[in-house]
């Protein structure tokens, strides 16, 4: 069955049917087209079958090895894992131990009963080697070959090529009767395979069975829901072919078959065409498709040699061109890696959550919170001197207003006429991506500027966290230390009260203005215990400003003493505490919660705890940590309900993305979180965050011990005005594996802010202005 009637298709014109394939596509997949960094491994180019139109097959006379050998496999893969690639494309020729004693002779030598077992056992190698993700597309395969390689695989595929049985060019190709690849196809379906497939254009066949092949395979996804993507590919003819003087496919039964694909196939269905088989990409674009398939900035393209792979940059310039955005994806589509339990064996979930981000697409490059490696340059200009080397200076269009369109537009245009963002919108703006960032980042940068001026502030403070021992089991948590994780980072510790007093005095004498408190939950401790950190504090200095505990703490702390919260937080503030920090609120979303702290207080607790400090006087400020298991649903959510109690209390005084640190963290470490967010992912929550506040909470802050002195320098021109503290001993981001210094001066602040043209001013936790000293 399918969704258009085949008569329909036959006798629309192309335009039409283009017009209605992007009408699906806008509507299916937004205006997001995807390719795949990835690397192409050759691993044999002997087969059994003789197809009329190819160059990949040779026989054993004009190749030096019947296969390539492990080393070379690895070879080629760390190539693409340092260039970027997050696939390794194992191609190779169908079953040519069938067919060449050369090849059976190498497996049995070797060890291997056929290419397939040779095949699972090489992309395990690369798999393990490399973390690059392998796809499998060794053509026709039974049931049990499909299944021996899905534990090594995130994905599968095989061309269908054309159901017509009688094409002279599969004439010597036992492996290309149409049953034997639909068996193939249906059977991958049946082992919950993601799977790739495709039809050959131009091959003798005609348009009624195109129609035909794309029908059935529309057919067998809705049986089995596991055809991602369909690959529309042009024929080339090639010298040294039976085919070599066969005409090309025409650009326009290309064009005709792109847009059909889109109208055939369910939406949801991707459709892929080569960008190296054309010469002009725009009227693909124009056809429907939203992927660009496999790219290699490494390899060849080994099925048609003679076509070389566009470089990235000319991809993305058509792809934007055509008011179109470009983003990296795995070889799983990410309606199959958002559910790993059903498509994914057990060994290949965490190599396909270690390359993904929050949409399950491609991580966009190595830049990970409190790492080391530099940021991408997404929004701004430099090059700014940092820490671990120079920002390099960005493309002038990042000095002009990017201009996009769709989804992401419409909200900015909503924004510009000052209609606030509900929780679908912060969804749409967190999808932003190429110009859509640059885009979101100047709307924030603006608001930024009305709002607060050009003025950047920090505050000079310092840390101490009084305990690292802690009776709750945050899963993200590398800071705490339970009697049962000494092998963990460093040895339990709980700071005597003299200790703390002598951090506060050395603290004052250095110029801080605030001491922040934080620690664990130690089990020995009462309410009183905070109470008395405060009197101890005070005792060392009558004028810093106690930040401290957080809604957490002053929970636990009223808990234990069985105390109503509200009577709690009256003695704390007669006590000194001045202000609380928004830390512990993670992600305010329970089912998130539920993995990441489940014995945690839950979001109305959080919330609630705020209110009761606010409606008492004292100020708090929203933190999100964010980017280790959560989507950006669950970001959106974060900021609509800080954004209601602000506009209930007022209390909240910025706003601090904490962006998660995975090193160190057991949840990362037990194979259960992504590697924190992206770049790219991180900039948007800042500038998100500006556009979501407007006009309730006025200060966005980066946090420079988790972005790097660079990641902040952008954030600066993404909606943020404040880079937090000098945090003398901040240990919690360390403890996590953050690499950034423990100490940040005025003068370091001064490097970063300088040179974006803005005024650095020191403030106080409340955003007053420091008096110069006498
Ligand atoms: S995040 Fe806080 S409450 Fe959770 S385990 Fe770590 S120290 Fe304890």
């Amino acid at each position: 069955m399918t969704a258009v009637a085949p008569d329909d298709l036959l006798a629309a014109t192309t335009p039409d049917l283009q017009s209605r394939a992007r009408e699906v596509r806008a509507r299916a997949h937004g205006n997001r087209v995807t390719y795949s960094p990835k690397v192409f491994i050759p691993l044999t180019m002997l087969c059994r079958d003789r197809c009329g139109y190819c160059t990949f097959a040779k026989p054993p006379a004009r190749v030096r090895s019947p296969y390539l050998s492990p080393d070379e496999v690895v070879h080629i893969a760390r190539a693409g894992s340092a260039a970027g690639c997050h696939e390794a494309l194992f191609t190779l020729g169908e079953a040519p131990e069938e067919r060449y004693p050369a090849a059976r002779a190498w497996l049995d030598d070797q060890g291997y009963p056929s290419t397939v077992e040779y095949l699972v056992a090489m992309c395990a190698l690369v798999r393990d080697e490399t973390g690059l993700l392998p796809h499998a597309n060794a053509g026709a395969l039974s049931s049990d070959d499909l299944a021996r390689l899905r534990p090594v695989s995130a994905s599968q595929g095989m061309m269908l090529e054309s159901l017509d049985p009688d094409l002279a060019c599969h004439r010597g190709a036992p492996d290309k009767t149409p049953e034997r690849r639909l068996a193939t196809l249906n059977a991958a379906g049946r082992l919950a395979i993601p799977f790739t497939t495709g039809v050959l254009v131009g091959i003798g066949e005609s348009r009624a069975d195109r129609v035909r092949t794309l029908s059935a395979i529309a057919d067998s996804h809705r049986a089995h829901g596991h055809v991602q993507e369909v690959i529309v590919q042009n024929f080339l003819p090639k010298p040294g072919t039976a085919m070599h003087d066969h005409p090309p496919c025409p650009p326009e039964e290309l064009l005709w078959t792109i847009a059909v694909a889109r109208l055939v196939l369910p939406a949801e269905v991707h459709v892929q065409v080569p960008p190296n088989l054309s010469d002009d990409l725009r009227p693909l674009l124009d056809s429907g498709l939203d992927d660009w398939g496999g790219v290699s900035p490494v390899t060849v393209d080994h099925v048609n040699p003679e076509r070389a792979w566009p470089a990235l940059h000319l991809l993305r310039d058509a792809t934007e061109a055509a008011g179109l955005t470009l983003a990296p994806r795995l070889t799983i589509y990410p309606g199959y890696a958002s559910d790993p339990e059903r498509w994914l064996d057990p060994a290949m979930r965490f190599p396909v959550l270690d390359r993904a981000d929050a949409d399950d697409l491609g991580r966009e490059d190595p830049w990970c919170s409190g790492g080391v490696e530099l940021p991408p340059l997404l929004v701004g200009v430099g090059p700014v001197s940092l820490e671990g080397g120079t920002v390099p200076s960005g493309p002038s269009a990042s000095r002009r207003m990017a201009s996009v369109a769709g989804a992401v537009a419409e909200v900015l245009a909503g924004v510009g006429r000052g209609q606030e963002v509900d929780e679908d919108e912060i969804v749409t703006l967190f999808s932003a991506r190429g110009p859509e960032v640059r885009a979101v980042a100047e709307v924030a940068d603006q608001v930024r500027r009305d709002e607060v001026g050009d003025v950047v502030t920090w505050v000079a403070n310092r840390n101490i966290n009084y305990t690292n021992v802690c009776t709750f089991k945050c899963k993200f948590c590398a800071f705490s230390k339970g009697p049962l994780s000494l092998n963990l980072r460093g040895a339990p510790y709980l700071l005597e009260l003299s200790d703390i007093t002598a951090r506060v005095v050395e603290a004052e004498e250095a110029g801080a203005t605030e001491v922040c408190l934080q620690g664990g939950i130690h089990p020995s401790f009462d309410g009183d215990y905070y109470l008395e950190v405060i009197r101890a504090v005070r005792e060392a200095s009558e004028r810093i400003h106690i930040h401290g505990f957080t809604a957490l703490e002053v929970t636990e702390g009223a808990r234990r003493l069985g105390e109503p919260l509200v009577d709690y937080l009256r003695r704390l503030k007669d006590a000194g505490l001045a202000t609380l920090p928004g830390t512990a609120a993670e992600i305010l979303d329970d089912s998130v919660r539920a993995v990441l702290c489940p014995d945690k207080i839950n979001t109305e607790q959080w919330l609630e705890a705020h209110r009761v400090a606010h409606s008492i006087g004292l100020r708090s400020n929203v933190t999100i940590m964010f980017g280790s298991i959560e989507r950006p649903r669950s970001w959106a959510r974060h900021l609509v309900r800080t954004r209601a109690l602000q506009k209930e209390t007022g209390g909240f005084t910025e706003f601090v993305p904490l962006p998660f640190v995975h090193m160190a963290s057991p949840i990362y470490l037990q194979h259960r979180a992504r590697r924190g967010p992206t770049f790219r992912e991180t900039l948007l929550m800042h500038a998100v965050g500006r556009i979501a506040y407007r006009g309730w909470i006025s200060n966005i802050q980066a946090s420079w011990v988790k972005m790097g002195a660079a990641g902040a320098v952008q954030a600066l021109q993404a909606g943020v005005n404040d880079l937090g503290g000098t945090l003398m001993d901040e240990n919690i981001s360390r403890a996590a594996g953050a690499s950034h210094g423990q100490l940040m001066d005025e003068e370091g602040f001064h490097a970063l802010v300088e040179p974006l043209g803005r005024r650095l001013e020191q403030r106080t936790t409340l955003y007053g202005r420091v008096p110069a000293p006498c």
